[in-house]
C-alpha cells in the first residue's frame, strides 16, 4: 500500500508536469498515473516523507527540508478533510472528499497561500 502526506492529494490533482528536477517529475508522473489507475486500491495517509518524496531533493534521510510548511499543509488538509494521519482510505474517496470540502479559493488559500508552486499548480489554479 503506498503511503501519501495529506497535502499531496491536491498536489497529485495539481501536477501539469512541474517539479524539483527531472527525476522528481518522472516520478510524479508515474505516481499520479498509479492514482488514475487504481483509484478503488487503499491507501496510507502519513505525517513523514511519502512516495512523493521518495525522488525529491528536499529529502535528507526521511526528513523533509520544508518540514515546517509542509506540516501545516498537512494539518489543515486532515483538519478540512476530517481524516487522521495512519488512517488507510480508497484512493478514490479521498479525492470525492477533496472536492467536497475544499471547494473554494479561500479554503485552497489557506491551505497552499505559501506554496512556491502556486501558479503553476492546476489544483489551485482552477478554484480562482
Ligand atoms: S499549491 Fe502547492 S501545495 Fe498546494 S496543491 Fe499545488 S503544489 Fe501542492
Ligand atoms: S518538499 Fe518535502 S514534502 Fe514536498 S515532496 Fe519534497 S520532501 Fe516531500
Amino acid at each position: 500500500m503506498i503511503k501519501i502526506r495529506a497535502h499531496h492529494f491536491l498536489c497529485m490533482q495539481g501536477f501539469q508536469g512541474y517539479g524539483y528536477n527531472d527525476e522528481f517529475v518522472k516520478h510524479m508522473g508515474e505516481i499520479v498515473k498509479y492514482i488514475k489507475e487504481n483509484s478503488n486500491d487503499s491507501i496510507k495517509i502519513v505525517n513523514y516523507c511519502d512516495e512523493v518524496c521518495s525522488m525529491c531533493k528536499n529529502n535528507t534521510n526521511g526528513i523533509c527540508e520544508k518540514s515546517s510548511s509542509v506540516d501545516f499543509m498537512d494539518k489543515k488538509v486532515l483538519l478540512k478533510l476530517r481524516l487522521t494521519n495512519n488512517q488507510q482510505i480508497i484512493i478514490k474517496d479521498v479525492f470525492k472528499l477533496v472536492g467536497e470540502k475544499i471547494k473554494s479559493f479561500e479554503d485552497a488559500y489557506e491551505i497552499c497561500g505559501n506554496c512556491s508552486w502556486s501558479e503553476k499548480c492546476l489544483w489551485i489554479c482552477k478554484l480562482k
